[in-house]
């Protein structure tokens, strides 16, 4: 096929049929996956005034029984428990403090799993949480146990939802953000892909909120390249990662051998258009 004919025929026709092509790869990772982590962003749990948004999560939940009834088997890393806090308590937004964080964080991860249970209950399918740190990925007799509870709860047709132990962590145990959290729950359940749900599109080559000619990376080979490459810049509003913690995730995962997706999980639909081929990523090939 001549794309450049195409193109000047009808640009509608070409930009349809060169996103078809190019999200071949997004759509070929997913649908040869069976065990999947996806990770959710606090920016995408939560709406613009903090709270939560519930109409994603049910959503979402149906969008994930649809891949569960295709065989598929999800492992979800859910942020949002101090946003959800901050929205529960009203008050406390501004408290700094580590104590008021951890309190934060204990009241908003009930509101969080409460809104998940709603959401999957829904679909007839049960949650599970699992609270972890970083130490108990450097330790093998609990990394163990995790990874049976994860293997026992998924087989049952559970899906288990992970968030970092906030009320029990201090900067010495603390993993820090979501996106190596997911990277090292990957890894240890042996998972075939990660998935990244943020606010952006995947990797840009500049941020696109002000450069109007950033253009969005399609497929990563080499991380260090794309170092080289991009400009990074900073966290985003509610979360606590950025660009630079998604990187780490893949750099992670890739070299075992896990492949790594980063998608906007605001647009409608996402899981199932990028398992169509009709929503664009960025994908970190495996080494
Ligand atoms: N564990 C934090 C929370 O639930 C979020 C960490 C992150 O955004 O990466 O609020």
């Amino acid at each position: 096929m001549n794309l450049k004919n195409l193109r000047r025929d009808n640009d509608k026709n070409f930009y349809s049929v060169y996103y078809k092509i190019m999200n071949e790869n997004i759509s070929k990772a997913l649908k040869e996956s069976r065990k999947i982590v996806i990770k959710i962003g606090s920016n995408t749990l939560a709406k613009a005034d903090g709270t939560q948004n519930t109409e994603f999560m049910a959503s979402f939940a149906e969008q994930c029984a649809k891949l569960i009834k295709e065989g598929k088997q999800i492992v979800l890393v859910s942020s949002g428990a101090q946003v959800a806090g901050v929205s529960t308590t009203k008050e406390w937004a501004r408290k700094k403090d580590v104590h008021y964080r951890q309190a934060l964080c204990s009241i908003g991860q009930v509101e969080l799993m409460h809104q998940w249970r709603k959401a999957f209950q829904t679909q007839g399918i049960h949650i599970g949480q699992l609270l972890l740190t970083k130490d108990d990925f450097e330790n093998e007799h609990r990394s163990l146990n995790i990874r049976n509870t994860l293997f026992t709860l998924v087989d049952e047709g559970v899906v288990p939802i992970i968030n970092e132990n906030d009320s029990v962590s201090f900067d010495e145990i603390k993993i820090g953000d979501n996106d190596n959290l997911s990277a090292l729950t990957a890894i240890l359940w042996s998972a075939d892909l990660l998935i990244l749900f943020s606010d952006i599109d995947g990797i840009y080559s500049d941020n696109p909120k002000t450069n109007k000619d950033a253009k969005l990376i399609e497929t990563v080979k080499s991380i260090p390249d794309l170092r080289k490459s991009i400009t990074i810049g900073d966290t985003n509003s509610f979360g606590t990662g950025g660009i630079e913690t998604k990187i780490q995730a893949a750099e992670k995962t890739t070299v075992y051998g896990i492949p790594m997706l980063l998608a906007n999980g605001s647009k409608e639909n996402v899981l199932v258009n990028l398992e169509n081929g009709n929503s664009n990523a960025t994908l970190f090939l495996a080494e």
